[in-house]
């Protein structure tokens, strides 16, 4: 597709219907880093799914998305792939700290999202950490400062964000809630809450579930700007 737009900030404010990515099929196709690329390719990641077509023209120019997708149609994707390019977009590096943060209701997704991010992150320069519980949280303290990308469970997070001296969110571009029916179904909504209150309003939220329910459509008034809604049903 030799439409597509060099990387490198070019398809920032594009509008998706006039670019010509915006159709793209493949992770080539699309207006990424060629760092991403090499990370997907080697990853033997090379057509898009229905939900990663249809998110990823938003939120990779920097909208909000609020996204609905069955288990296994490769959701993952559709979030890390703008988390990843959002940092590098803005020149992220390793001294600037905390960018993009990634919340998920279990360890065992919160461990999954992370090997994901490991290889579409591989060819970049971020740092990257989980804070999922389950070790002494002095351990995770010591690592926590300085890292660009992190990927939690809520009540951790919460816990860093009161306890670990020098725990700064000031800068957090991104916010990513993944599974977000699952983590209001588990009583994390006052959770949320509290750790949206410490991040900055001005930032990109991309938030998905198996399911597009009322509740989850209250979080999303709750910390989404004017998202864009999809929902994918049919077609993985
Ligand atoms: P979900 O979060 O929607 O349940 P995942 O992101 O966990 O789905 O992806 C499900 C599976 O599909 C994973 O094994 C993942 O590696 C794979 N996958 C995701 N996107 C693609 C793609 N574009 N091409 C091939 N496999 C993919
Ligand atoms: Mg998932």
């Amino acid at each position: 597709n030799g439409a597509a737009p060099a990387a490198g900030g070019a398809a920032a404010g594009a509008a998706p219907g006039g670019a010509g990515w915006a159709a793209a099929r493949r992770f080539d196709d699309l207006p990424i880093s060629e760092y991403s690329k090499q990370g997907l390719r080697e990853a033997k990641y090379i057509n898009l799914t229905a939900v990663q077509r249809a998110a990823l023209p938003h939120a990779l120019c920097g909208r909000d998305v609020l996204g609905a997708a069955k288990t296994g149609s490769g959701k993952t994707l559709a979030f890390l792939l703008p988390v990843v390019e959002a940092l590098y977009r803005r020149r992220w590096s390793k001294l600037d700290g905390l960018g993009a943060l990634v919340i998920s209701p279990t360890r065992e997704l919160a461990l999954q999202i992370f090997d994901e991010l490991r290889k579409v992150g591989r060819r970049h320069d971020f740092s990257a950490g989980l804070l999922i519980g389950g070790k002494d949280v002095k351990e995770e303290q010591a690592r926590v400062g300085g890292m660009n990308i992190l990927v939690c469970t809520p009540g951790r997070l919460l816990q860093h964000m009161d306890e670990t001296p020098g725990f700064d969110a000031g800068q957090l571009q991104v916010l990513v809630l993944d599974e977000a029916d699952r983590i209001l179904d588990m009583g994390f909504s006052a959770t949320l809450n509290a750790i949206v209150a410490n991040i900055p309003r001005s930032r990109q939220t991309l938030l998905f579930s198996a399911t597009q329910t009322k509740s989850v459509k209250d979080l999303g008034r709750l910390s989404l700007k004017d998202p864009e809604y999809i929902s994918v049903h049919a077609e993985a």
